[in-house]
């Protein structure tokens, strides 16, 4: 077995991708807000995190037809 290469987990959250490395301080989550989320601590106003507008994937709004 290769223990090269990063391992991709779930986000048990969002069900994103999350690549398993030590700089990933919210494995396996994908985020702290997921992290949060999971922990139950997300529906607490005691901790609040702003909207960091994190970029989606574009879909393509026009289907080609043909
Ligand atoms: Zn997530």
């Amino acid at each position: 077995m290769s223990s090269n290469g990063t391992r991709v987990v779930s986000c048990p959250t969002c069900a994103k991708p999350v690549r398993w490395e030590a700089a990933n301080r919210y494995r396996p989550f994908c985020s702290e807000r997921c992290k949060l989320i999971d922990l139950g601590e997300w529906a607490t106003e005691s901790y609040r995190i702003p909207d960091a507008g994190i970029p989606e994937d574009a879909e393509p709004d026009k289907p080609t037809l043909t």
